[in-house]
C-alpha cells in the first residue's frame, strides 16, 4: 500500500520509509554474517563525500551476499553496495540510506590453487586484498599473480571492477584480462558461476562492470612461479618525445628477454621541491639527484621512466647486469641520472604500502584525495604533455604524475572497460595528496583543475576515457561508452532489472517497485 501512494509522498516521505523496510528487512534476514544498523556516515579515500547507510552488513559468504540482495529487491526503493576496501575517489562504492556490503569478512572463504589444461590458477575470495593474495601465493606454493596494481591493500573485487593496471599490464594486459572464472551473485539474487565458456555474458559484463552486474564472491586468478628478486631502475629524461619513444619501444617487445618485465612512468617537477621534484626520484636515499647532470635549457617538467627485471637468486649476478646493460643501452635517457635498487619481488610488490606508512605517519594519507585516472591516445599524448603537464600542472600535484604506456590488444573487448580506440595509450594518473590543513576551498581548487583537465580534451577533441570513473549525469555516461552504451543497459536488465547494485556510481536510477508492501 505504502508504495502505491509513493508519487504523492514528499522525498523524505521516501526516505524514512526505506529506513522502515531496512528495519524490518534486517530483522527478518537469516543471515550467517552480522548486520550493524547503527553505522555511521561511510568515507572512501577520496574524502570527498560522505554518504549514510541504513545498514552495514558483514556477509558470511555468497549466500548471505545473495539473501541481502533478494530481500532488498522485495522492498520499494532500497539499494545495495558492495565495499571492498573503500579506496574509491568519488563515493562509488558508497550507499545514501541504503544496505552496504562489507566484503572484507569473506576474505578467506576461498584459496585453493589449481591446475586447469596446463595453466595455474589461484581461486581467492572477491573481499580479499591482493597483498594478502600475493603473501599466501608466494609462501604457500612460490607462484604470483601476473598482472597487479602499484598498491596493494585494494581486493580482489574491487579492482576487477574497474580494470586493475600496473606495470606489467602491458605484457599481460589488466587484470580483468588474468581471470579465468567468477562466482558471481547478481542484482537478481542467484549465484552464478561464469567463464569464457559458461556464462559468459555475465562473465564479461561483471569484469570492469563497476560493480553495475553483480557482487564478485570468488575469482580464478591466473599465476605463474613468482621471481625471487626485482632490480628496479629509474631512468630520467629531458625530452618528451625520447621518453615516449623509449617507453612504447620497450612496450612493444614482447618477446622473452626482449624488454623489462614492469614498464611505467612519471612526470616531475624541474626543481628541489620535496614532493614533485628532483628528490621524489632515488630509490635509495644515499644516491641523491644531481641536477648539474640536467642540460641548461631542460623545461619546466621532466620525465622519469620505471623499470623493473625479475630474476632469481640463482641466477649470477653478472648475467643481470649484462641483460639491464643490454636493455638500456637502447634507451636515451641521461646517462647520469640513472637510480636502481635490487629488493625482492615481495617489496617490490609492496612498494606503495612503504609509501602509505610514510603518508600515515605525515596525516596525509587521511586527507582527501582528488585524484584523476584517464587513458589518452598516444596521437594525443604530446599535445597532453605540452598543454596539461607543461602548463596546468607544471608546479606538480603534491604526490606522483604517472604515464606509461599501455597496448589495446592485451585488452579483451567483450569486457566492460572502456579504452581510447588507439592501439597505444596512456595511463595519466594524477595522485594528487593535499596538505594535511588544506581547507575546503583548497580541495576545491583541486578538483576544478581536474575539471580543467578533462575540460581541454573534450574541446580539443581527444581519444580519451576516465578510468575509474565518475559522472554525474546519464549523458555523460552514455558518452563515456559510447557506442557500447546499449549493451551496457541491457546487460543492466538483464542482470540487475530494478538497478539494485552500486548506486554510489550513479549510472541508474533504482526502479521503485510500486507492487511492494512492506
Ligand atoms: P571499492 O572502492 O570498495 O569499490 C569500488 C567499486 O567496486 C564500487 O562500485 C564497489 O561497489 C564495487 N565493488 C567492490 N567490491 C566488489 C565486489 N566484490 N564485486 C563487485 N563490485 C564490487 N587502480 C589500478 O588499476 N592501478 C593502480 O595502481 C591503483 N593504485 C591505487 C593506489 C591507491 C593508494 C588507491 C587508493 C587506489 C588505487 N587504484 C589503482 C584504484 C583502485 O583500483 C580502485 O579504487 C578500486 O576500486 C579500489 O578497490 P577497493 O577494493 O577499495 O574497491
Amino acid at each position: 500500500m505504502i508504495a502505491c501512494l509513493e508519487r504523492f509522498v514528499p522525498e523524505n516521505d521516501i526516505e524514512s520509509k526505506a529506513a522502515v523496510e531496512a528495519s524490518i528487512m534486517c530483522k527478518t534476514l537469516d543471515l550467517q554474517g552480522s548486520i550493524d544498523r547503527t553505522a555511521s556516515a561511510d568515507k572512501d579515500f577520496g574524502g570527498l563525500y560522505s554518504r549514510r547507510p541504513l545498514a552495514v552488513i558483514r556477509p558470511s559468504g555468497a549466500d548471505d551476499v545473495a539473501r541481502v540482495i533478494k530481500a532488498a529487491s522485495l522492498s520499494s526503493t532500497l539499494t545495495v553496495a558492495a565495499r571492498g576496501n573503500g579506496h574509491s575517489i568519488n563515493g562509488q562504492a558508497m550507499v545514501d540510506r541504503g544496505l552496504l556490503i562489507n566484503m572484507r569478512p569473506t576474505e578467506n572463504n576461498h584459496f585453493k590453487v589449481e591446475k586447469i589444461n596446463g595453466s595455474t590458477y589461484v581461486d581467492v575470495s572477491g573481499g580479499a586484498l591482493w597483498e594478502d593474495v600475493l603473501k599466501r601465493c608466494i609462501e604457500e606454493y612460490g607462484l604470483a599473480p601476473r598482472s597487479w596494481t602499484d598498491y596493494l591493500s585494494l581486493t580482489v573485487g574491487g579492482t576487477l571492477s574497474n580494470a586493475g593496471v600496473s606495470g606489467q599490464a602491458f605484457r599481460y594486459g589488466p587484470q580483468t584480462a588474468n581471470v579465468a572464472e567468477l562466482e558471481v551473485v547478481t542484482g537478481r539474487g542467484e549465484v552464478v558461476v561464469c567463464s569464457e565458456k559458461k556464462n559468459c555474458e555475465l562473465f564479461f559484463s561483471v569484469l570492469g562492470g563497476l560493480g553495475q552486474f553483480g557482487i564478485i564472491t570468488r575469482a580464478r586468478v591466473l599465476v605463474q612461479s613468482a621471481p625471487d628478486m626485482v632490480r628496479w631502475i629509474r631512468v630520467v629524461y629531458t625530452e618528451f618525445d625520447e621518453f615516449t619513444r623509449d617507453a612504447e619501444f620497450l612496450v612493444t617487445r614482447q618477446g622473452d628477454g626482449e624488454s623489462f618485465d614492469y614498464v611505467e612512468g612519471f612526470v616531475f617537477v624541474n626543481s628541489d621541491d620535496p614532493v614533485n621534484g628532483w628528490p621524489s626520484v632515488p630509490l635509495d636515499p644515499d644516491h641523491g639527484f644531481d641536477p648539474a647532470h640536467l642540460p641548461r635549457n631542460a623545461d619546466s617538467v621532466l620525465y622519469c621512466l620505471e623499470l623493473g627485471l625479475h630474476y632469481n637468486n640463482s641466477d649470477h649476478p653478472s648475467t643481470v647486469d649484462t641483460v639491464v646493460k643490454r636493455l638500456l643501452g637502447w634507451l636515451r635517457f641521461i646517462k647520469k641520472l640513472k637510480f636502481q635498487v635490487d629488493l625482492s619481488y615481495v617489496d617490490f610488490l609492496l612498494r606503495v604500502k612503504r609509501a602509505e606508512e610514510h603518508a600515515k605517519a605525515n596525516g596525509i594519507w587521511d586527507s582527501p584525495h582528488p585524484w584523476l585516472n584517464m587513458f589518452v591516445a598516444k596521437s594525443d599524448i604530446a599535445e597532453f604533455n605540452e598543454a596539461i603537464f607543461k602548463k596546468i600542472l607544471k608546479d606538480g600535484v603534491g604526490g606522483p604524475m604517472l604515464i606509461y604506456p599501455l597496448l589495446r590488444s592485451k585488452w579483451d573487448n567483450r569486457t566492460s572497460v572502456m579504452t581510447p580506440k588507439e592501439d597505444v595509450f596512456y595511463l595519466v594518473a594524477l595522485l594528487r595528496f593535499s596538505p594535511t590543513r588544506s581547507n575546503g576551498a583548497e580541495v576545491e581548487k583541486m578538483v576544478s583543475q581536474n575539471r580543467q583537465i578533462v575540460d581541454y580534451c573534450v574541446q580539443n577533441g581527444f581519444d580519451y576515457k576516465l578510468y575509474l570513473p565518475h559522472y554525474q549525469t546519464e549523458e555523460q555516461w552514455k558518452e563515456h561508452f559510447g557506442g557500447k552504451w546499449e549493451r551496457f543497459v541491457e546487460r543492466k536488465a538483464c542482470y540487475d532489472p530494478m538497478a539494485i547494485l552500486a548506486p554510489g556510481q550513479k549510472i541508474f536510477e533504482r526502479i521503485r517497485n510500486i507492487s511492494c508492501n512492506p
